[in-house]
């Protein structure tokens, strides 16, 4: 019975879940370790929050915290990206289709005063362990029927689309980086948690998928980071919520 067991919903900021947890009703707060896990319904449905805050570590930690101790039909991690593909402005969503990483690499070996080059190093594929098999992997792909679904939820702010979201603790800059990420790799856009809160996913075979707005876009000066976008995403998943 999946119906009891409830819908995981993670975001890294306040700005990034503050809304959603605003939004559950009958709340109860549990907090393990650092990490505040808040259970109670939206529109009837179990849901159960935590703002898992920034970086793979974080985010990784609190997906197996919430798998051992919530049991959840899915994972939804949800918040801000910076854009990598020049036809996507602040205020579009992405509902990943795939996540990638972007800092587990094995650099070209360059000599002293020969500088660094992303665009020439190799990425190390992810160890996930499964059982009795570790299987390795570069990219993972969110669930299909989620993805489904989330297609399907109205969204009138700005573009929806799905597609490759990036991911690293790292937030990029460098112009020939995301030209690289974007033309090489496939990205879209990047962000510092979702292949983390993937992999997890996929050790434990929990459904998840990353639903993404755009915040920045390093491509067009005008638009820097701007965190306020987070809740036109927490007001979509809400939507997507309401229809699991
Ligand atoms: N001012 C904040 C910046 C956080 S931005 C600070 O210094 O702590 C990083 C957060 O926003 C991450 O949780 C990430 O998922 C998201 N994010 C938005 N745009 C991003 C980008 N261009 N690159 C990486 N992460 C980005």
């Amino acid at each position: 019975m999946t119906a009891d067991r409830p819908i995981a919903v993670m975001g890294a900021m306040d700005s990034e879940i503050g809304l959603i947890i605003g939004r559950i009703d009958n709340k109860s707060t549990r907090r393990i370790g650092g990490w505040d896990f808040i259970s109670g319904t939206i529109e009837e449905k179990p849901v159960t929050a935590v703002r898992c805050f920034i970086g793979m570590a974080n985010s990784a930690a609190a997906t197996a915290l919430l798998i051992e101790n919530y049991n959840p039909q899915c994972v939804i991690i949800q918040g801000t990206c910076g854009g990598h593909n020049p036809l996507l402005h602040r205020g579009d969503i992405i509902i990943g289709e795939r996540v990638i990483e972007n800092c587990r690499r094995e650099t070209s070996p360059l000599g002293e005063g020969e500088g660094s080059r992303f665009e020439s190093s190799r990425p190390i594929k992810a160890q996930i362990p499964c059982g009795n098999t570790c299987e390795r992997a570069s990219e993972i792909f969110c669930d299909s029927a989620l993805m489904e679904k989330a297609k399907t939820v109205p969204y009138s702010k700005g573009r929806l689309i799905t597609g490759c979201i990036s991911c690293g603790d790292v937030f990029n800059r460098e112009r020939d980086v995301l030209k690289y990420l974007h033309s090489v790799r496939g990205s879209d856009c990047e962000e510092m948690e979702g292949f983390a809160v993937g992999q997890v996913c996929k050790a434990f075979g929990v459904p998840f998928i990353d639903i993404r707005v755009l915040s920045n876009s390093e491509l067009y000066p005008e638009e820097e980071f701007d965190e306020s976008y987070a809740s036109q995403c927490q007001e979509f998943c809400l939507d997507f919520i309401e229809k699991l």
